[in-house]
């Protein structure tokens, strides 16, 4: 897998790639990382990469040129170009898990009033993370590539994201760990039990009863069997 992020502020991506679970994966060479600076691909005499909106209005826009001279330098025939803007699909751990398995992703980040419309033909997708406006793209490249980076082989243990949220329409299940009653707050007795089939559905039930609880949407989507949806009513 080879990331290519194109954006006016490379270094937001440094603390990314120095740290913990990422900066170890890099270490083992499970993925490259570039950043472009689509600034040095502008044609504009005083280096500018934006313009006033036509039709007036606060802002700049990101003009044409310069980003999609860059997209042309870095894109070939396997790549996926993905667009961040809060216009678009939001991002999910299904399509985290989609895009884990592409060869080489780009992402175009935006700044300022975001980009001259044109430029959304040139892409493949265009994401969003959510109903709310960032001040540039980098943010939401970095949820995104956290998320996808952590799925590819080696990166974690395997074993590790199977439970997790989302991975099966559930939210994971509640985990403990050592002292076995802190403040009077006992772990449940199964957990100390070694009995693995009891685990496994207790595990289960309470996945379901805390996404019936926080998050009941993700049960539309899914076609539970007559004793889950006793638990989920229960
Ligand atoms: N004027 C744009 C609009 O209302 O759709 C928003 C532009 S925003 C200030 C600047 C850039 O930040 C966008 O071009 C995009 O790359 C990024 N951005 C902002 N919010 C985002 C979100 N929720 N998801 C993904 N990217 C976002």
């Amino acid at each position: 897998m080879k990331i290519t992020v194109l954006s006016l502020f490379p270094e937001y991506f440094e603390p990314l790639l120095r740290t913990s679970i990422i900066k170890r994966a890099k270490e083992k060479d499970l993925f490259e990382f570039e950043t472009v600076n689509f600034r040095e691909f502008t044609k504009e005499k005083h280096g500018h990469v934006d313009d006033t909106p036509y039709g007036g209005g606060a802002g700049m826009v990101l003009s044409c040129q310069p980003i999609l001279d860059a997209l042309k330098s870095v894109r070939t025939p396997r790549s996926k170009v993905i667009l961040l803007t809060p216009q678009g699909d939001v991002f999910q751990q299904k399509m985290a898990l989609d895009l884990s398995k592409e060869e080489h992703l780009i992402f175009l980040c935006g700044h300022y009033e975001g980009f001259d419309e044109r430029i959304r033909d040139y892409v493949d997708l265009q994401v969003s993370i959510g109903d709310f406006v960032l001040t540039g793209g980098e943010g939401a490249c970095m949820v995104i590539c956290d998320a996808i980076l952590r799925l590819i082989p080696g990166v974690i243990k395997q074993e590790s994201s199977h439970d997790d949220s989302f991975s099966n329409g559930l939210l994971e299940y509640p985990q403990y760990t050592k002292p076995p009653v802190y403040e009077g707050k006992a772990v449940p007795e199964v957990l100390l039990s070694g009995h693995h089939a009891n685990i496994a559905k207790y595990r289960h039930e309470q996945a379901l009863i805390k996404t019936a609880k926080n998050r009941p949407d993700l049960l539309n989507d899914l076609d539970l069997s007559e004793q889950d949806q006793k638990v989920v009513d229960s």
